[in-house]
């Protein structure tokens, strides 16, 4: 049946989580140990501590991520202001952005842009696509987020004319892991995935290689019942 079919591909998709975390954290021990060796019998262990924070903010990072996904959190869905909280994300960015001398430029239509959400999850859905446009940004490249109400719905793209993503590679993304930055971790799009389903909302990316990405986030200004289960 479909319900059992949901539930085989639930559990898949948990081993295939699990596979990953081991795989994740095992890599940066397993140079851990190593270096820990090799700072015993050196006369210059600084370099190697340097290398050895590294790998430890990568565990960091990977455990703060998985938890975003797998901690159930008390939502509090209420009225917000979405212009008012895509500002204050931009505001947040903006130093990120000025060491790369990215320009935001943010745009809004004129009627209210009222969403009933949770704001925490906001913020982290906004920083992450953001940040993904900037880290995909040239130097002194630009980002365009504009936010329109259309019927019940905002919707908000983030445009940006960065490297752009392979055909093959937009299919993959959302998947855990997936990841072509150094210090990235491959879970930033599922963690937007989840907080958009929990919204009812729907998530698009659009890109051509050399050109540039979009991705646009529509949710309901309104939560049903289901939507917000
Ligand atoms: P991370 O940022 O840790 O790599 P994400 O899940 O947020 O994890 O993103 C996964 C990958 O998707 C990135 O490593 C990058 O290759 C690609 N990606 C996401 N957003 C963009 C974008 N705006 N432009 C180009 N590539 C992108």
């Amino acid at each position: 049946t479909e319900e059992m079919l949901r539930r085989t591909e639930k559990l898949a998709i948990v081993g295939q989580l699990a596979a990953g975390v081991t795989h994740e954290i095992r890599n940066p021990l397993t140079a851990l140990k190593g270096f820990l060796k090799l700072i015993s019998t050196s006369d210059n262990p600084q370099k190697f501590i340097d290398i050895m924070e590294n790998e430890l903010n990568r565990i960091e990072a990977v455990t703060n991520e998985m938890l975003l996904l797998a901690k159930p959190r008390a939502r509090n869905f209420r009225m917000i202001d979405m212009k008012q909280r895509l500002i204050e994300v931009i505001q947040l960015l903006s130093t990120e952005a000025i060491m790369r001398s990215v320009e935001i430029v943010f745009s809004a239509d004129n009627n209210v842009h009222s969403v009933e959400c949770d704001a925490s999850d906001m913020e982290q859905l906004f920083i992450n696509v953001v940040r993904n446009a900037i880290d995909a940004t040239p130097d002194s490249g630009k980002i365009v987020i504009e936010s329109t109400q259309q019927e019940d719905e905002i919707v908000v793209r983030v445009r940006d004319s960065g490297i752009g993503i392979p055909g093959d590679v937009v299919k993959r993304l959302g998947t855990p892991f997936y990841t072509t930055k150094e210090h990235g971790t491959g879970l930033g799009l599922m963690i937007c995935q989840k907080i958009i389903a929990q919204h009812g909302g729907r998530l698009a990316i659009d890109s051509e290689v050399g050109q540039g990405t979009t991705v646009t986030i529509a949710l309901p200004c309104r939560q049903s019942v289901e939507g917000s289960a």
